[in-house]
Order: structure tokens, then sequence, then C-alpha cells
């Protein structure tokens, strides 16, 4: 059992209701896992800030991105806030197959859809605020202002409505906890029976 032991790669969605403290947990994750990347999504939003193409999204025109649509280069694809995002099915399908993982933040559509075009090779965590009242104020003190702060939470509201759908649930009450978990379900994830590809080799019945 000192051979190396190839493992199929597994695809970890986070999801949250913005507020909730989604991306502080992903790049913990990130920068504790080498094994693990995180899948950049196209979409046909704006960058903001110093948003980078091909960093934090490869930002495209509506028509490039139908195209991606009409070429089936999207594993999944969904609106949020009006404008489309989508996931790039080469670079999920080249890390799955090298033995490595990829973390996704995406939106429960999103999930839905990977599950469903991945089977048994999604895993799903919801990241929720220990309470709800606590998302309003965490977007206030983001400095998003009250009209904005009012739309974002009918939005957060309506995506915790599919939380169940999820196969893990992480209260986000403490961040250090909260990073702690989501390692913890990765790891669990990762030595499944169905992802060690060397064990019938190994074990021999
Ligand atoms: P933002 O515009 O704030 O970066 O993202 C808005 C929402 O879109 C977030 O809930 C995020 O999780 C979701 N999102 C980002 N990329 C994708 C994607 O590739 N697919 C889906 N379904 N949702 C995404």
């Amino acid at each position: 059992m000192t051979q190396p032991r190839p493992r199929r790669g597994l695809c970890l969605v986070l999801a949250a209701p913005s507020g909730a403290g989604k991306t502080s947990i992903s790049r913990a994750l990130l920068a504790a896992e080498p094994a693990l990347h995180l899948s950049i999504s196209a979409t046909t939003r704006a960058p903001r800030g110093a948003e980078r193409d091909g960093v934090d999204y490869f930002f495209r025109a509506p028509e490039a991105f139908a195209a991606m649509i009409a070429e089936g280069s999207l594993l999944e694809w969904a609106e949020v806030f009006g404008q489309r995002y989508g996931t790039p099915r080469a670079p999920v399908m080249a890390a799955l197959a090298r033995g490595e993982d990829v973390l996704f933040d995406i939106d429960w559509q999103g999930f839905r859809q990977l599950r469903a075009a991945l089977p048994g090779d999604v895993v799903g965590a919801f990241v929720l605020p220990p309470r709800l009242d606590e998302l309003a104020a965490r977007l206030a003190a983001r400095g998003d202002a009250p009209a904005e702060i009012a739309r974002r939470m009918a939005a957060a509201r309506s995506e915790i409505s599919h939380c169940r759908e999820f196969d893990h649930i992480v209260v986000n009450a403490a961040l250090p906890e909260a990073i702690a978990e989501v390692r913890a379900i990765l790891h669990a994830a990762r030595s499944a029976v169905s992802r060690q590809l060397w064990l019938d080799a190994a074990i021999g019945c």
C-alpha cells in the first residue's frame, strides 16, 4: 500500500447567501489545500473594482456567452441578478482526470445542474450565517446602500430556501471553525470508496 494511490477528483460546491462569508472560506480553503483549484466562471456582468479577466471571472459579451452555451462548452449556467454565469467544462474535466479537486463558488441552480452533469462527483456545502439578521448587518458593514441591502436580503432568502438540496450545512459563526468544517467535508469526500481507483488492484478481491 506504499504505491501511489490514484484517486478520482471531486467537485466541491460552496453556496451561500451573500454576506455569509463564503469568499473568506473559499480563499482560506484554496490556500490550505494545494490539490484544490478554483473553477473560474464565465459571466456577462461587468468587472467590479479590481476584478481581472481570467482571474476572477471570464468576462464575456452576451453573444460570446450564448456561443459558449451553443457549443456545449459550459457544464452549467444560470441567470443570477439578471446576468448570466456559467462554468467552463474543459478545466473541470481535466482536473478531475488528474485526480485533483475543483472548488465552485456558484449558486443553487449551478449546483443542481452540476450534480446532474457529473453524478457521483459533486459534494455540496451550504454556508449559513448564525442568524439571518446577521446577514443584513454584514451587508451594511460592507457599505451597501439600503436599497441594495433589501434586494440582496430578498435574494439571500431565496438562496437559503434551497439549502436542503445540499449535502452539508456549515454555520459560519466563527471563520476558523467554518474553514475547518469545510476542510473536513473535503477530506471525507476524498476518501469515499468510489474515488479510490487503486482499490480493486490493491486488495485483489
Ligand atoms: P457576483 O456577481 O456577486 O460575483 O456573483 C453573483 C452570484 O452568481 C453568486 O451567488 C455566485 O455564486 C453566482 N455564480 C458565480 N459564478 C457562477 C456560475 O458559474 N454558475 C452559477 N450557476 N452561478 C454562479
